[in-house]
């Protein structure tokens, strides 16, 4: 597989990771297309299959594990599988577009080992775990036992930071955000980035 950059977004649930992706997404000079992932968990209400995920039974993402259809995938919760075609970067790369995930840091760094070359890995660090807790009860998107199952993995994904490229704090958001477009742009060449 040839193609454009790849770059990677991961952090602990609620860090404001999507949020910066899809800000990315919206500057066209940077180029970017997210790449849609495979996964076994429920939709919710507002998620449509093909823009947010393509949804499919556990049965059916077993069957594309066996058959190595993924670039990588993890079971990031139990019974909850998610997973990066390599028909989607493939698709992607064909429009001659960058590639953008929001997956999870084990995925994130299984892919930047495949790609050293033509990846940027970011890790999006949330001011505290805290902090995390408050913003996953807010967005009121998973139940109080899937929430304790997120922040419980939070730790343990805090601790992969240093692995990733660069680190962005998202203490607030509009600076985050703003460090985030600079980061990308200098690593894709954008209008205001320097391309190296
Ligand atoms: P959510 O259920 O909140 O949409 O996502 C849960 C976690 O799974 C997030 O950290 C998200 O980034 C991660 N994730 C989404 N797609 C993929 C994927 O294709 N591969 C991996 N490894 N993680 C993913």
């Amino acid at each position: 597989m040839k193609g454009g950059k790849l770059i990677i977004f991961s952090a602990p649930s609620g860090s404001g990771k999507t949020t910066i992706v899809r800000h990315l997404l919206e500057k066209s000079d940077l180029n970017l297309a997210f790449s849609v992932s495979a996964t076994s968990r429920p939709r919710r209400a507002k998620e449509k299959n093909g823009e947010h995920y393509y949804f499919m039974s556990i049965s059916e993402f077993k069957n594309h594990i066996k058959s190595d259809d993924f670039l990588e995938w993890e079971e990031v919760y139990r019974d909850n599988f998610y997973g990066t075609l390599k028909s989607e970067i493939e698709r992607l790369w064909a429009e001659g577009k960058n590639v953008i995930f929001d997956i999870d840091v084990a995925g994130g760094l299984r892919i930047k080992r495949k790609f050293p070359d033509v990846t940027l890995a970011v890790f999006v660090k949330p001011p505290s775990v805290d902090e995390l807790k408050i913003r996953l009860k807010k967005r009121s998107t998973e139940s109080e036992d899937k929430i304790n199952m997120r922040i419980a993995k939070a730790s343990v994904e805090l601790a992969t930071a240093p692995q990733f490229d660069k680190i962005i704090k998202n203490y607030d958001l509009d600076t985050a955000l703003e460090e985030a477009y600079q980061l990308v742009a200098d690593f894709v060449g954008g209008e205001n980035g320097n391309g190296a």
